[in-house]
């Protein structure tokens, strides 16, 4: 190998992955650097183990469905917790066999080891040193985990552990109800865990806007016990295995607890303290979310790492970026998606666009619709949930919206393209809705939005209004 590396990346996560197929296409005098497991924390840890214990979680959920839809003997089912799991590793090491195809072709470019930064253009990896004119740093994230908690680790399970069980408890506590705590706190409850939630927050699952924070939280608590608003204490059981969940005023003995209070860079061992930066209260660098670039040094930040959006496609996007920039001369700035979060949630909760808080509720138009009343929804039994959509006042061009609703994860798409393209409502109203399909739903909460705005022309399909004729909405 030459000594001194055109790029070296550190992390061969999502973000790591994207950017060496950018610096593969224009040099082949690279290295790529991964400590621990190699295979991404997606494919291992999270989107796919976690999506895949979900499935199977809906599947048993939907038998209590089944007599209202006349199909006897629900109540016969059962749920083998040993088998589920071994169906989620079993899937997982598929996912991560494909990941690892990549990095395998690599020989001796791909390193296993800690890299830390000696300075710009240096970095030390198992006491060799190494120099490269470019670092891409794509370390990703870890789970939070409170050091007063470390008494309990044998009670304590993360993502980075939950999937590895052979089997699990019969009580379980999940504390932290962002979207990871929310959809593995449900999907648990759902594989027949007696299961408590605990957020410190009044908001969950990183909603705004609080019609729909309502809407959701009452909807789960359906289903399982979710206390919110106060921060949550831990105390051993006297003479058994078990441990005490406290807030204020409530208290719940379980046999373990998932921790879901968020993820932290992997940046503390990392050294970027010699690059002569200076560092936020977080310990991170200054980084521009349009080149990915650290001030104006040869050394990219991308992925979780950055503590940013903590999402695949925006980490897969910076990778991208950083693999250009770091193989180029100068810098090309690239303009960012339209933001776009999903929990995969039932019903799904979404969030297209700004958010409701960043629009300042005052200036805003929303438009809503309740799926208790939406008739295809009822006819799968999914009527449950709302979604509201914001609107520029005047022009009514699509701002945003914020779902806890059926088919979220689609219904968020389909308006993520109409933000992105500044679609107006009349834009919207204009397209097909065919019937019966639950985007009715979605243009109930359009026709609302426009109602409020200057109507439009009278040769226009856009002011087509409903019939109130719920059957046919
Ligand atoms: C349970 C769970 C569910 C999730 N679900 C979703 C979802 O549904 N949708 C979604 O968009 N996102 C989801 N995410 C988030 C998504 O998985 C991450 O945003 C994404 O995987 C981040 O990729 P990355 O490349 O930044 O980091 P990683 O994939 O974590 O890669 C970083 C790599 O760098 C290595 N590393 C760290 N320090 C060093 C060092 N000093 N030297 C060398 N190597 C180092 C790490 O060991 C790791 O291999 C989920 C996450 C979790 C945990």
């Amino acid at each position: 190998m030459n000594e001194i590396f055109d790029v070296v990346i550190i992390g061969a996560g999502t973000a790591g992955l994207a950017a060496l197929r950018e610096v593969k296409k224009r040099t082949g005098n690279f290295i790529l650097i991964n400590d621990g497991a190699w295979g991404t924390v997606c494919a291992r840890v999270g989107c796919m183990p976690s999506k895949t214990l979900i499935e199977a979680a809906n599947a048993f959920h939907r038998r209590g469905a089944f007599e209202e839809f006349g199909i006897r003997g629900a109540e016969s089912l059962t749920v083998d917790i040993p088998a589920v799991l071994q169906r989620v590793r079993r899937l997982r090491d598929d996912f991560v066999a494909s990941t690892l195809k990549t990095t395998d072709a690599l020989g001796e470019r791909a390193i296993s080891g800690r890299a830390r930064l000696l300075g710009v253009g240096r970095l030390a990896v198992n006491d060799r040193e190494f120099r490269a004119r470019n670092i891409i740093i794509a370390t990703g994230s870890h789970p939070v985990v409170p050091d007063a908690w470390r008494p309990f680790a044998k009670q304590l399970l993360t993502t980075d552990t939950l999937f590895e069980q052979e089997t699990l408890p019969p009580r379980m506590a999940v504390i932290g109800l962002g979207p990871i705590g929310i959809e593995m706190a449900q999907s648990l409850s759902r594989l027949g865990i007696d299961v408590v939630a605990f957020g410190a927050g009044t908001n969950i699952a990183g909603l705004s806007d609080p019609r729909v924070n309502t809407t959701a939280i009452d909807l789960l608590r359906r289903e399982f016990a979710v206390h919110l608003g106060e921060e949550a204490d831990l105390e051993a059981i006297k003479g058994g295995g078990g441990v005490r969940v406290r807030v204020n005023e409530s208290e719940a003995a379980v046999d373990s607890v998932l921790i879901g209070l968020g993820r932290r860079p992997n940046i503390s061992h990392l050294g970027l303290e010699t690059l002569g930066v200076k560092l936020d209260e977080h310990g991170l660098p200054p980084v521009n979310p349009h080149t990915m670039q650290i001030g104006d040094l040869p050394v990219f930040l991308a992925g979780d790492a950055n503590g940013n959006t903590l999402l695949l496609h925006e980490a897969a996007d910076e990778g991208h970026i950083a693999g250009i920039n770091a193989t180029r001369a100068g810098s090309a700035f690239f303009a960012r998606r339209t933001p776009l979060s999903i929990v995969f949630s039932d019903p799904g909760i979404a969030m297209v666009g700004r958010g409701f808080e960043s629009k300042g509720d005052s200036n805003i138009l929303a438009g809503e619709v309740d799926f208790r009343h939406q008739s295809r929804a009822r006819a799968g039994q999914r009527n449950r949930g709302i979604l509201r959509i914001y609107g520029e006042p005047g022009s009514g061009r699509l701002l945003g919206a914020e779902m806890c609703s059926p088919a979220a994860e689609h219904m968020a798409h389909l308006l993520a393209l109409a933000v992105d393209r500044s679609l107006t409502v009349h834009d919207m109203l204009r397209l097909p809705f065919y019937h019966p399909v639950l985007e009715e739903g979605l243009r109930t909460a359009l026709r609302e939005l426009a109602a409020q705005l200057p109507a439009c022309g009278e040769s226009d399909l856009a002011g087509c209004e409903p019939l109130n004729v719920q059957s046919l909405e």
